[in-house]
């Protein structure tokens, strides 16, 4: 078994009903996290965007060995933000998975964003930009 097959993660999402579904597809997709015991989630309105700081589920996940990290969003109109644009969700989501960096210094973190019907998934390493280091 490959050191992938072992993998556990955690994904943090927007339960918004277009999306929870994609998102968690595109992060298996990336992430090679295909079985259905291989990663924790936590949904809210407004998925990753939507917490200022780690979570205590998000900190569960980690503590009991979640290496693969997926912090999402969406745009299209998300009910845990009324009337902001897709920008600013991104933007968001960005900065907010930031912070995360820091707290989780030891797992492989992805950006995911829904837009259009479609999940967008990116790396997100500590040297800014969106590449993998
Ligand atoms: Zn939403």
């Amino acid at each position: 078994m490959t050191p992938e097959g072992d993998a556990l993660g955690f994904l943090q999402l927007c339960a918004d009903k277009r999306y929870h579904r994609k998102t968690m597809d595109a992060f298996e997709a990336a992430t090679a996290l295909t079985g259905p015991d291989r990663y924790w989630i936590e949904a809210t309105a407004g998925g990753a965007a939507a917490f200022a700081e780690p979570t205590l589920t998000a900190r569960y996940a980690y503590e009991n060995g979640a290496r693969i990290m997926g912090w999402a969003a969406h745009g299209d109109g998300c009910g845990g933000f009324p009337g902001r644009s897709d920008a600013d969700m991104q933007a968001m989501l960005e900065a907010a998975a930031r912070e995360l960096l820091a707290e989780f210094p030891d797992a492989d973190h992805w950006l995911l964003f829904g837009q259009g019907g479609r999940v967008e998934v990116s790396p997100l390493t500590r040297s800014g930009s969106s590449e993998r280091a």
